[in-house]
């Protein structure tokens, strides 16, 4: 799939307006006082090729994002002034509205904001993929009314990933890992079609190993999930699970290794009383292994609570293979492209993906929302493509 209308469709941009709907929902830390810092900055750069080309073009710029969870009325804390201080460094001249978030009618795809966000502007370009599988006025919105392309992250996103369902060198692995199925249930359906094996690690594998009638103690595990589980495992496509473990004692706290607390390796049954944390040191060279001998690996969800340092072996194993491997190599979530940096495997990468729910239901479903929309502003645009 794509089919989307690019920047190079969009013709002379000279002294034109364009609204870019940008990511820039950036971490943010607060002091005290009440004053927000951005502790990554990396969903600003991500954008910045495409913001950098439209200043070029002579096009005049205005991004708009949303940043945190306001609930449709201003609020202080989730302003975008850290955001425009650091824009301005990085790509001045480009003006950022603010928080979109703080009217309703974002949320709510209000036609009223519609219009609100479109007056003024000749063109739309959206490069918010971690932002393109919601329905929002920002989103959907504006290719109704003016001509519209995708950004360069938009656009890089929706090659590889559509590039996974279409046509993987094989044989193609996706390593999953994370908290729970449930919150994955969709994308790891869709991924047994896809892949050659799936490999599984994080806290999700508990619910796995009790459907194989292990013992899983005091983990994280979903009892409503086993009967799903004891059907994928009893499927076509090979589910590799952890043999060994890395399990915590009673008294012990996550992310506080002065609590106390014992930490053992056992094999695939957690002892009662006791949490797995990790993947053991034997499933992570099995693990490693099968990236190891991949074409193509997808990789989302971290195999252990890799934030707590004695249980991030089996995450940084699995980052250390993916670095490895000549396969082609994807890391797709949130807390899983924070993994690959904090082993310092990012670079290393062939694609990291920027988004966290619009990359999982973009494997899943093959499209998004914001997608769609782009496409079918395609007869709104003045000049003509082949699609
Ligand atoms: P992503 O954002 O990459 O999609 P998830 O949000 O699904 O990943 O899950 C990430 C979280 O899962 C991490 O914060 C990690 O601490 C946690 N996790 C991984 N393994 C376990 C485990 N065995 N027990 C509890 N939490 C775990
Ligand atoms: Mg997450």
């Amino acid at each position: 799939m794509s089919g989307l209308p690019r920047l190079e469709d969009l013709g002379s941009l000279q002294g034109r307006s364009v609204l870019v709907r940008v990511d820039f929902n950036v971490p943010l830390s607060h002091g005290i006082d009440g004053t927000a810092e951005i502790s990554d900055d990396l969903r600003i750069r991500a954008a910045l090729p495409t913001l950098r080309w439209l200043l070029q073009q002579g096009a005049n710029v205005n991004a708009c994002t949303h940043l945190g969870r306001p609930q449709g009325v201003p609020e202080q804390r989730f302003s975008v002034t850290p955001l425009r201080q650091r824009l301005a460094e990085l790509a001045p001249g480009v003006e950022l509205l603010e928080n979109l978030r703080f009217n309703p009618g974002e949320t709510a795809n209000d036609p009223a904001f519609v219009t609100e966000l479109v007056a003024g502007h000749d063109i739309y370009v959206n490069d918010a993929f971690g932002a393109s599988h919601r329905a929002h006025a920002s989103i959907v919105g504006p290719p109704q009314f003016l001509a519209s392309a995708s950004g360069r992250l938009l656009a890089r996103e929706v090659e590889v990933l559509s590039g996974l369902r279409d046509a993987p060198r094989r044989p193609f692995v996706a390593v999953l890992g994370g908290a729970k199925v449930s919150d994955k249930l969709g994308v790891i359906d869709a991924l047994l079609e896809m892949v050659d094996a799936l490999v599984i690690g994080g806290a999700m594998c508990f619910t796995f190993l009790a459907a194989q009638g292990h013992r899983v103690g005091a983990s994280l595990y979903e009892d409503s999930m086993v009967q799903h589980c004891k059907q994928l495992l009893n499927g076509d496509t090979v589910i590799h699970l952890p043999e060994d473990l890395t399990v915590l004692g009673p008294g012990g706290v996550l992310g506080d290794p002065d609590a106390g607390g014992e930490v053992r390796q056992v094999g695939a049954d957690v002892p009662d009383g006791w949490i797995g944390t990790d993947i053991g040191p034997g499933s992570a060279a099995a693990f490693s292994d099968v990236i190891c001998s991949a074409g193509t690996v997808l990789w989302n969800g971290p195999m252990g609570v890799f934030e707590d340092p004695r249980f991030g072996g089996g995450t940084g194993a699995v980052a250390a293979a993916m670095a490895e491997t000549r396969a082609f190599t994807v890391v797709g979530g949130g807390d899983s492209a924070a993994a690959a940096r904090h082993f310092g495997v990012d670079r290393d990468m062939d694609h990291v993906s920027t988004g966290g729910g619009a990359t999982l239901e973009l494997i899943e479903k093959g499209d998004l929302p914001g997608l769609a929309a782009l496409r079918d502003s395609t007869t709104k645009n003045s000049t003509t493509r082949d699609s």
